[in-house]
């Protein structure tokens, strides 16, 4: 027999509810080291306004955020500090690059400009351009809620580092919080 609800009671799987509020609740750690970085500041802005997709509480404290967005170039010198920034949030997490030289070190092709962060960290999503515009960023953490919403939370397997990287290209990730230390890739 059909139950007939009332029109304002929704029914869901709470796993899906749970996902729903995770990708509806991100909190970037912006890690903006060149040029990328004024427009990641201009997506948080009035007129293209992050937070209408729930994603505008940008924290500098890594404790608090579940989101590092990359952009700008990244030399060898701020590696330890990238690294240690990421290790120091808390699972889940989840890591956008953001531009040419965050995904590939850009134009920058010398021994002290990282080749590509995802040597070093894993990364969901990447956004091309140089510099990606305001809309790229915004479509980027659209495309990443999608992927949050699909990964599911109640089995807990966002907490499986191992299941999760894999997908991922190139990790190398520090086996421990602990005393940062510069990890070469494979
Ligand atoms: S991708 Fe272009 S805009 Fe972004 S940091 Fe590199 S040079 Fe600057």
């Amino acid at each position: 027999m059909a139950i007939e609800l009332p029109e304002n009671v929704v029914v869901s799987k709470l796993d899906e509810l749970a996902s729903w509020c995770r990708k509806n609740s991100l909190w970037p750690m912006p890690f903006a080291t060149a040029c990328c970085g004024i427009e990641l500041m201009a997506t948080g802005a009035s007129r293209h306004d992050l937070a209408r997709f729930g994603a505008e509480v940008f924290r500098f404290s890594p404790r608090q955020c579940d989101l590092m967005i990359v952009a700008g170039r990244v030399v060898m010198k701020m590696l330890p500090v990238l690294q240690r920034i990421w290790q120091q949030m808390h699972e889940p997490k989840w890591c956008i690059s953001m531009g040419a030289c965050a995904s590939t070190g850009g134009v920058f092709d010398t021994y002290s400009v990282v080749q590509g962060i995802d040597r070093f960290i894993p990364v969901d999503m990447y956004i091309p351009g140089c510099p990606p515009r305001p809309e790229q960023l915004i479509q980027g953490i659209i495309d990443l809620q999608d992927k949050i919403q699909l990964e599911g939370t109640i089995p807990g397997s966002e907490f499986e580092l191992r299941t999760r990287q894999q997908r991922k290209r190139a990790l190398v990730e520090l086996p421990t919080v602990g005393t940062p230390s510069l990890i070469l890739p494979r």
